[in-house]
């Protein structure tokens, strides 16, 4: 308010000294003289015709200022809303790994630009008796370290998703069919060796199926899905926490 009390008078002074200097210089000119009523209105006219426009227009033009800051702290807020949605639309809430449908995207992606590499399809073993055992919010801390323990094996350009339940996948990119293998192998150990307690300070103890399968370029990537869905069955059968590939 002070602000535009202070601009206002700034204005109101530079428009009475405008007509004063207007009027000494073009009125002798004429052949009148700046006296009197006329010197009166010379000072009074632009001081009571500026303060009220000058008044309008820069209590205006704060309240456009604090309207546009308003905007952009809006604009902020909602590209920044976005981003976010866009992460949890590809995210599996629990874990924070690619979602089913991503990662599935993600490995059409990977087939359609001639990638390479092993895909494995991971379950975890007996994982309904961890939540009879020591119940269902134990199975989720589980699943989070399973999920945890598979992103930190993983580097960049894999992908790691949750496909859904207790069922994980993960696309080495570019992978050879021995790191495939050695790769799987040290999941599955990563997963036995998690170390999770029950709130009854209980053990819960861990173990992981895997089923590989090698992705030549410009693979089918649901075919390579059923092939290692495939395996997996076959690494259950064995009696599980093992690979097949
Ligand atoms: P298998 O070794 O043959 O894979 O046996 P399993 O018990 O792991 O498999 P099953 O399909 O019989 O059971 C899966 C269980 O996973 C059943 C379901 O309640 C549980 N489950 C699925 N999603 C979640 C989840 O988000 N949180 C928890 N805590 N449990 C889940
Ligand atoms: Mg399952
Ligand atoms: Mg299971």
């Amino acid at each position: 308010m002070y602000k535009i009390l202070g601009k206002t008078l700034a204005v109101a002074v530079l428009s009475m000294l405008a007509s004063l200097l207007i009027s000494f210089a073009f009125v002798p000119l004429m052949g009148g003289q700046v006296a009197g009523a006329g010197l009166v209105m010379t000072i009074v006219c632009p001081i009571v015709i500026s303060i009220p426009a000058s008044l309008v227009h820069f209590y205006r033009g704060e309240k456009l200022r604090s309207t546009n800051a308003a905007l952009a702290a809006a604009r902020d807020e909602l590209t920044e809303a976005y981003t976010r949605l866009q992460h949890q639309a590809r995210r599996d809430a629990l874990t924070g790994l690619l979602n089913r449908a991503t990662f599935i995207a993600e490995l059409g992606s990977a087939s359609q630009a001639g990638a390479r590499g092993g895909l494995l399809f991971l379950d975890v073993d007996h994982f309904k008796s961890v939540n009879d055992r020591f119940g269902h919010a134990t199975g989720d801390e589980a699943l989070e370290r399973v999920g945890s323990t598979l992103s930190a094996l993983t580097s960049e350009g894999d992908l790691v998703g949750r496909l859904g339940g207790e069922e994980f996948a993960i696309f080495l990119h570019g992978a050879s069919p021995e790191r495939m293998l050695d790769h799987s192998q040290a999941v599955r150990e990563a997963v036995r060796a998690i170390e999770l307690l029950s709130p009854t300070g209980h053990r819960v103890p861990l173990g992981i199926s895997i089923g590989a399968f090698h992705c030549a370029p410009r693979f089918d990537p649901a075919e390579a899905l059923a092939a290692s869905d495939r395996n997996l069955y076959r690494a259950k059968s064995a009696g599980r926490n093992t690979v097949v590939a």
